[in-house]
């Protein structure tokens, strides 16, 4: 029968042509750093989970905790009756992990970098972006209606040539990075960076979804790892990746805080985490505190795993943190890659275009905390061999 959404139909064939269809793999059990996938056992490369948080035995008995004492949801959202008093503990506690004045919770980091900068700027300001930025800073900035000038990646020369064409009175600018780069692992220049933005007045907010937990001092993040307290404006967390839990977090002055409180629409439209998602995170922060031989462990097994692909002669770009990723340029060749090292128990995602530009497709590596010697040296010996029979060596 012919329908309305039969365009949908004709636009996946088009994708699955172009050979850029998605299909996901299912995980049958725990993540870690051997975990099965779609019936089978592997090295696991492919998760966000840095320091092996997400099925901590603390972590799990925290949130079954919670949800046996204050139940499995809330009922409402933060402003109507959806706030315990455990929300506003954990934000607490992340306002200091942060070395900031004040912190908000959202549902995830896509909803507080979104609602985040659609919420501080209006249709007369403008947005300064790195290229590389997240989807969610993109949406955010669109649905601010600023403004958007994009900056190529990493140059603050160039985002302090837009700040100076785009100044104007009244008008607010917003110079946004992520602290690290999610397809390349690389770091933002930072102070670089927020020297421009001090120059220009513009407010200064930086994206640590994957830096939070995994640079600086106990994994509080770029702006920490670079000694810019009190300099950044607007920090973004999020709760998903090595805290591994759900969910995002603001952390900056308190009225920021209060206006995201009054203006941040997916704080105020959706409903807040459940019980055991903050009894989780809270465990997290404990952990972090308790056993600072993970975030060692993270690093340790980052240098080892990029040594390794690198003495094996593989193109690793320029990444300086637990994401490691092996570019291969070609698309197809990459999805090959990824399928063959997955059958010889790797698994290890393709990023291709339009994630990444066209001609730099890469399979990504995460390396975890939890990852042994032994995963790592198998890991390496699976991407030696298939690197070798496909000739990308
Ligand atoms: C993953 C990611 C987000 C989104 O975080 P979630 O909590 O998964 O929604 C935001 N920004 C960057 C740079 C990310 O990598």
């Amino acid at each position: 029968m012919a329908g309305a959404l039969d365009y949908l139909g004709e636009r996946l064939e088009e994708l699955r042509k172009q050979g850029l269809l998605l299909h996901e793999r299912v995980l049958e059990g725990p993540t870690g750093a051997r975990a099965r996938f779609d019936g089978r056992d592997v090295i696991n490369l492919a998760s966000n989970n840095y320091l092996g948080l997400s099925n901590h035995p603390r972590m799990n008995e925290a949130a079954a905790r919670a949800a046996a004492t204050y139940g499995a949801g809330t009922g409402a959202v933060r402003t109507i009756s959806g706030t315990m008093a455990m929300h506003r503990e954990l934000e607490r506690r992340f306002a200091a992990f942060k070395r900031a004045e004040d912190a908000l919770m959202f549902q995830s980091g896509f909803t507080a970098n979104a609602g985040t900068v659609a919420a501080i700027l209006d249709k007369e300001d403008v947005i300064v972006s790195d290229q590389l930025n997240h989807a969610s800073i993109i949406d955010g900035a669109r649905l601010s209606r600023a403004e958007i000038k994009v900056f190529p990646h990493k140059d603050a020369g160039a985002a302090d040539e837009l700040l100076g064409q785009t100044k104007a009175p009244g008008r607010r600018q917003l110079l946004i990075t992520d602290g690290v780069f999610s397809m390349d692992g690389d770091i933002a220049p930072l102070p670089d960076l927020v020297e421009v933005a001090e120059r220009h007045g513009a407010i200064m907010m930086v994206d640590d979804a994957h830096a939070s937990g995994v640079l600086g001092k106990e994994g509080a993040g770029t702006v920490d790892h670079f000694g810019l307290h009190g300099r950044v404006d607007v920090q973004v967390g999020t709760l998903s990746k090595a805290i591994g839990v759900l969910g995002g977090f603001i952390a900056g002055p308190p009225h920021l805080i209060q206006w995201l409180q009054n203006r941040g629409r997916p704080y105020l439209f959706s409903t807040s985490a459940p019980p055991s998602v903050i009894a989780a995170c809270m465990a997290a922060l404990d952990i972090i505190r308790d056993e600072p031989d993970r975030l060692e462990r993270l690093w340790a097994n980052t240098g080892t795993f990029k040594d390794g692909l690198q003495g094996l002669g593989f193109d690793t770009g320029a990444s300086e943190t637990p994401i490691t990723p092996v570019i291969t340029g070609d698309e197809e060749k990459t999805q090959e890659f990824a399928r063959r090292l997955f059958d010889e128990g790797v698994f290890t995602p393709a990023i291709v275009f339009p994630t990444v530009a066209k001609g730099r497709a890469r399979v990504r590596t995460i390396v975890t905390a939890d990852h042994t010697e032994a995963d790592l040296k198998e890991a390496l010996e699976a991407f030696g061999r298939v690197g070798g029979e496909l000739g990308l060596l």
